[in-house]
């Protein structure tokens, strides 16, 4: 092994960070009024060495993101044979020539943010008879660069989704700028999702998560604060 770390610290240290992330959401929902059970962790361990991902298995973490359909092919499905109540959530973009494989692996997609995704997942799900719960990727910042819907046109986009395209959605996530105070983009996505009736709100990473659980966050998408940093691939 080039790593110093022994697998068996690594595990220990996930276990920690697992234990010591759930404390904190709880601590911040019960702060805001809320109850803990109401926020749902979300570990991300995308590019993370596939033994962190079973240490936090192992110490009882079901709910997992992942942001490639490929990363999560390869990863998932034997892991699913031994823990078969593993949630799956796709938390990037997704590219419609990659739909079919994405429906048949993911229990959630947290990133429909455009009509031709939404129309090709409507039909991929009817064909497979699958149907991952879906949350449209809101472009809070309106940033040029980002994927998702601008927070002016979600209304539009989501009557679509009901009527045109047929694809129900169970809430909104957002990625908010990263030069700029979340607690802002929180607001926006969590007055949208109550303006429309939908009750998921996905947002939260390591550095703003309890915040976002103070603003009403169902699901929080947490990486570097259970795995540690991200190394890149050698
Ligand atoms: C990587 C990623 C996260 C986790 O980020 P951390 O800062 O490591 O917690 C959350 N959401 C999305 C969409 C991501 O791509």
């Amino acid at each position: 092994m080039t790593n110093a770390e022994t697998p068996n610290s690594t595990a220990t240290d996930i276990a920690a960070n697992l234990a010591e992330v759930r404390k904190a959401i709880a601590d911040a929902a019960r702060a805001a009024g809320r109850d803990p059970s109401g926020v749902t962790l979300v570990a991300v361990g995308k590019v993370q060495p596939v033994e962190k991902l079973d240490a936090a298995l192992e110490a009882g973490q079901r709910v997992f993101g992942e942001n490639r359909v490929q990363e999560a092919k390869a990863k998932f499905p034997e892991r699913r044979e031994r823990w078969p109540d593993i949630e799956l959530h796709l938390i990037g973009p997704l590219q419609t020539n990659k739909v079919k494989e994405a429906v048949a692996l993911f229990d959630v997609i947290q990133t429909v943010d455009r009509p031709k995704l939404a129309v090709a997942l409507a039909e991929e799900m009817a064909k497979q008879g699958k149907h991952p719960r879906c949350y449209v990727e809101v472009n809070t910042g309106a940033e040029p660069q980002k994927a998702g819907i601008l927070p002016q046109e979600v209304g539009d986009f989501l009557e679509k989704c009901r009527t045109e395209y047929g694809l129900p959605i169970e809430g909104l996530m957002c990625i908010p700028p990263a030069d700029e105070e979340p607690a802002l983009h929180f607001a926006l996505l969590a007055d949208l999702a109550k303006r429309h009736g939908l009750a998921g709100i996905s947002m939260g990473m390591s550095g703003d998560y309890e915040t976002a659980v103070r603003f009403g966050a169902t699901h929080v998408r947490v990486g570097t604060a259970i795995f540690g940093e991200r190394k890149p691939k050698e």
